[in-house]
Formats: C-alpha cells, structure tokens, sequence
C-alpha cells in the first residue's frame, strides 16, 4: 500500500513549487477504522498571496496567454494521460480517503480522466462567434480568461469535482487556486503531482489544503482572484456569495439538495426498487443528489415500501476496499455522529424507523464510521428529516395522492438539485419533468452523469451550471470587438 501513500506529498502546491505547509496540522483518517492515514501541514493566508501572484504572473505570460486553443488541448490531454496511468493508485487513495467503494472512486478517477479529455476536445473544436452588424464594420464577441480562478470544493467526491473545476478554468486559459475540504486534501494534493509532471506551465495550479475559515474565506476575499468556483453546503455557499457580491466577483454555486424521487402507480417496481435505493444509498448518501425523499402513490405505497426495505435490508455494508461492498462507512465520525442526530430528531418527531436507524452490529465494523442505510415513514413533508439535507444514509418515504398533490409536496423545498421519475408512461414523465423545480431530472434512471450535459442547481441548490460545451464560459469573459470598413469618418464628424 505504500506506493499509494508515497505519492502523496506531505507539502503544500505553490504555483509550480513544492513547500512544507507551515499552518496548522491536519489529521487525515481512514474512515473505515479511525485511524490516522497521514499527517497534512496546511497552507497559511500568506499562500494565498504568493499563489496568486504567481498564478497572475503565469496566466498573463504570452506564451501562455497567446497559445492556440488546440495547444492548450495539449496540456489538458497530457493531465488525462497521468489520470489514466495512475487511475488504479488514485482510486484506491481515494477510497481510504473518504470510504467510499473501489467501484465508486474507479468510476469518479475515470470521471476526471474524461473531463480533462472532454474539455481539450471542446477546446479543439470551439468556435469564435461573428455576429450580425448593423453598419459597415465587422463585429465579434471573442472569449478571454478571467485571471485567478479560486476552487473550493468538498470532501465527497474530490477527484471528480477538482477536475470539473480545474480542466475547464484551464482551458479558458486562466490559472487555478484549489482548497479541497479539510478531511480530503489527499487526492486534491496527489493530483496536483500528476498535473504538475505532467508539464502544465508553472504557476498556473496551485493546491493549498486548509481550513475553509481561514484558506478558503482568504481565497474568496482576496483581490487578485476574478471569479470563485465552489461546491459545498448552502449555508457556505451563501456567506461566499456575501463576499462575491462585495468584490464584484462572479461565483457559481454547486449547493445541497433534498431531491424527491417518485414513483407512479405504472412503474416498472423491480427496476424502480433498485433505483431508488441506488440513488439514496450509493456514496452512503453522501451526495448532493442523493434521492432523498421518496414519493410513492399511495394505491402501490405499502408494497412497493416493503419490496424496497427488503432490498435496503440486503445491502452489504462494509469497508470500501471489500469488492463484495455495497455501502461503505461514511467520510468520518463527525458527519455519522451528525446523521444519527437527524434520524434520532425523525424519532421524536413521530417517523417509524423501518429499516437501519443505528450502527451495524458487526465488531469488525465498530471501529468504523458506518451507519446503516435507514428508511423511515410517518413523517409529513414539513418535517426536519424532509426538509434538511442529512448528507446520509437516510430515505423519508412519502405516500402521494394525485399528481397535484405529488408536485406542491416534491417541490415544497428550499431545494431544487435533483429529482427522479419511475413510470412507465413517457407522457406523465415528460409533464412531470416540466413541473418539477430542479436542476436535472432523471426518469427510469438515477445518477447518471454526463460531462457533456449542463449541471447545476435551481432555488437554494445553486447558482450557474457546469459541465456542457458551455463549461468553459462560465470562466471567460466576453470581449466586443467592432471593427470599421468604412473609408468615411464617423457620421457626426463630416
Ligand atoms: P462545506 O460547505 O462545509 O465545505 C465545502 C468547502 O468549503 C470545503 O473546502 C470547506 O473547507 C470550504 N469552506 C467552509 N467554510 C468556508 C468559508 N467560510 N470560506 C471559504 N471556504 C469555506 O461542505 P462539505 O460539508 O464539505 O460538503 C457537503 C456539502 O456539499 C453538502 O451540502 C452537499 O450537498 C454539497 N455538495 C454539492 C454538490 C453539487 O454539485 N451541488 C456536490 C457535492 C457536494
């Protein structure tokens, strides 16, 4: 296992060099027994200062500045290549890192191999727009970079999401300071290597692990930095939109969710069964699309509730390097801790616990920060359980009357991230899609991602989208240019 590890500098990325992080210490724990996987020697505000500059200094360099889209592509497939070389290594980091399943942190490094492709093949084959004049002179809208783009992004997926952040601020051509959350800079700081041997122009990424109070909120403020990319909780999200608004300074806001999945009296209950739990339980729940409230109509509720606790009962809980394991502890104590206190909170305010509600029994697990997946009934929409974002293994199942009913109760929440339709009719899907408050909406499918299609998030759930051709204009800026053929001078001047 060594060589995992050993690829994992205890040392902060400046902009192109290697330092000893001289603020304070992180434990970083294996969330699958507690104990302490590496020690990580934080960033310092003064980090921010220095990797800034030098990440001004690298973007504005002509030979940077000025390269042709299709040559930047270069550095984008070269940083794809070293993911790919090493997926096996960052996949089973990952795992250690934030528990989550070999089947799961394999599929999120190819996510990230596939996002440095995808946007080197948008670069390829992006077009600069002419538009339509109205006199005699030519116009166009060309995009340039912001400057110092600042990443910060969460501890549950952070392969994927430091990708989605880094490979298209890149390709706009501007430099990039990632924060990844404090219990997982491991993979953020491993990825860093890879990218930094792979030959991207020095100053151009930096990665300076810290505490979101502190790096984070120094990232946000700071003057030098153009725009600010961040994943996270929506109470985060909100206190940097403060400050964005402040500077000036676009942000684009990827936030929690409390998504309704719902399932109509014609779905096909085998396949919906296994969605349902799929979209809840993979990741432990810990994603911000998680399903997380399940609507069902009430003529088919109580079977298809029993077939569904029967399935959850059946799940194989257990440590994320197990091949055979379905649901893996949770990224640490603390967030377990914070999920039972929200399934305790669904106790007293009268749901019935079908399913979980508690640590596994197992002694091999009790080390572990494991729950187990819990399904809970009873409660009415305007619960705390139906409400909040538990970030966990939890479902609040909700019987429905008439489509009425279903869509005021569905989007009766200050979320809007996701949401899932089963049905086995393309019409009722089609006018349910329409009326669901939602960034996406899966239909006979659940978590499905592509990088090619936009993501983001509607209500408290976000700000802007990522992902899609258009990805890579969330971090330019568009420039007119008129450009005159007339002989004449200007009318007024005759
Ligand atoms: P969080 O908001 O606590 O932290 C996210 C990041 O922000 C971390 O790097 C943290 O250090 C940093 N941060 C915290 N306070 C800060 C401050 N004052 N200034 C600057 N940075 C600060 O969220 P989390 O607990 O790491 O992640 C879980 C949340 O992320 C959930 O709400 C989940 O729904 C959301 N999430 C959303 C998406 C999406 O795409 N919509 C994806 C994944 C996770």
């Amino acid at each position: 296992m060594s060589e995992v590890f050993d690829a994992v500098p205890n040392e902060i990325f400046l902009g192109g060099i290697w330092k000893r992080g001289t603020g304070a210490t992180t434990s970083v724990i294996d969330p699958s027994d507690g104990t302490v996987l590496q020690t990580v020697d934080n960033a310092v505000t003064h980090d921010v200062d220095e990797a800034v500059l030098r990440g001004t200094a690298a973007m504005s360099d002509p030979q940077w500045r000025n390269m042709l889209p299709h040559n930047r592509a270069r550095y984008l497939h070269r940083i794809a290549d070293a993911v790919e070389t090493n997926s096996k290594r960052l996949a089973v980091l990952q795992s250690f890192n934030t528990g989550k399943s070999l089947t799961e942190t394999r599929g999120l490094v190819a996510s990230a191999a596939g996002t440095f492709r995808y946007f080197a093949a948008v670069l390829e084959t992006a077009d600069q727009d002419l538009t339509t004049p109205r006199g005699n002179y030519l116009t166009m809208s060309i995009h340039e970079p912001i400057g110092v783009i600042g990443a910060i992004a969460p501890w549950n997926s952070p392969v994927a999401s430091d990708a989605q952040k880094i490979a298209p601020a890149l390709a706009a051509g501007n430099a990039v300071i990632l924060k990844p959350a404090e219990w997982t800079p491991l993979v953020s700081l491993a990825l860093a290597r890879l990218i930094d041997e792979s030959g991207l122009p020095a100053g151009l990424l930096s990665v300076l692990p810290g505490r979101g109070s502190v790096i984070g909120d120094a990232i946000v403020r700071h003057p030098g930095v153009g725009k600010v990319t961040f994943t996270g909780g929506t109470t985060t999200g909100r206190t940097l939109a403060h400050i964005a608004a402040e500077k000036l300074m676009p942000i684009s806001l990827e936030l929690g969710g409390k998504s309704p999945t719902i399932v109509l009296d014609d779905a096909d209950v085998d396949l919906a069964v296994n969605g349902v739990a799929y979209g809840i339980f993979s990741s432990t729940g810990q994603s911000c699309v998680a399903g997380s409230r399940l609507f069902v109509d009430e003529s088919i509720h109580d079977d298809f509730v029993e077939k569904l606790v029967a399935k959850t009962r059946s799940l194989r809980v257990g440590p994320g390097r197990a091949s055979e394991t379905q649901v893996a502890p949770m990224v640490h104590h603390r967030q377990r801790d914070s999920v039972a206190q929200y399934v305790d909170l669904a106790r007293q305010e009268g749901g019935t616990v079908l399913c979980g509600g508690c640590v596994p029994q197992d002694p091999a697990l009790a080390d572990g920060a494991y729950y187990l997946p819990t399904i809970i009934s009873g409660l009415s929409n305007d619960a705390k359980a139906c409400q909040e974002e538990i970030f966990g293994p939890v479902l609040v199942v909700l019987p429905f009357r008439d489509q009425e009913d279903l869509v005021a109760q569905a989007n009766d929440s200050v979320y809007g991230l996701a949401s899932g339709i089963w049905t086995g009719d393309y019409k009722r899907a089609w006018a349910l899609a329409r009326l669901l408050q939602a960034g996406t909406v899966w239909i006979n499918t659940y978590k499905q991602f592509s990088i090619s299609t936009p993501f983001g998030g509607v209500k408290q759930s976000g700000l802007g989208v990522e992902k899609g051709r258009a990805g890579i204009s969330a971090y330019s800026r568009q420039k007119s240019i008129y450009w005159g053929l007339d002989e004449q001078p200007n009318p007024w001047a005759d």
